[in-house]
């Protein structure tokens, strides 16, 4: 695991990896590496909705309390009706039209696979107050599916003004197989 200027990456492909939370925010409490895993595995349940191209997300509020916390948006990859339509923007579209577009910064991503450069900066103008995801741009990419292979810490440590958190590699064995295992 690397971390550096408030930014996490984990890169154990273990199951067991031992991911380390940081409030980078202020607005976000503390999340316990099982809460992230709780989180993350909505966001799994959302990529079944697409067996071809599985990128889910949800956007969660976590509980001040580090227990738990509400669900405020989801989205699966819809990129045969637009090519923006990647689950990170599916879920964000999702939290404007349940939420309005305020709130981010109390908010965290989740996402089964690392945000492309386009979604990554989205969640950065949204001032969005976490991204986690599961599979690398590197697991992504042994699965077949182009990247554009700009890391999502490369776009973090470019954007001034965002200091969120950042975290990678949550349940990323699972999410591996999942994307070698996808329809083709
Ligand atoms: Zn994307």
């Amino acid at each position: 695991m690397i971390s550096r200027r408030g930014l996490l990456w984990c890169g154990c492909a273990a199951a067991a990896c031992a991911t380390v939370p940081l409030s980078a925010r202020a607005a976000l409490p503390p999340i316990a590496t099982v809460q992230h895993e709780a989180f993350m595995r909505l966001a799994i349940a959302e990529a079944r909705g697409n067996p071809r191209y599985p990128f889910g997300a949800v956007i969660v509020r976590p509980a001040q309390g580090g227990n738990g916390g509400e669900v405020m948006g989801k989205g699966v990859n819809d990129s045969g009706a637009s090519p923006i339509l990647h689950g990170e923007i599916a879920c964000m579209n999702d939290y404007v039209r349940r939420n309005g577009n305020t709130g981010w910064g109390d908010t965290v991503l989740y996402t089964t696979g690392e945000p492309c450069s386009m979604c990554m900066s989205a969640l950065m103008w949204a001032g969005i107050g976490g991204v986690v995801f599961a599979s690398s741009i590197d697991g992504i990419t042994r699965a077949g599916i182009d990247q554009i292979r700009i890391r999502a810490e490369a776009v973090a440590e470019a954007t001034p003004f965002w200091k969120g958190l950042l975290l990678g590699g949550v349940l990323a064995a699972e999410t591996d197989r999942m994307f070698l295992e996808r329809q083709r």
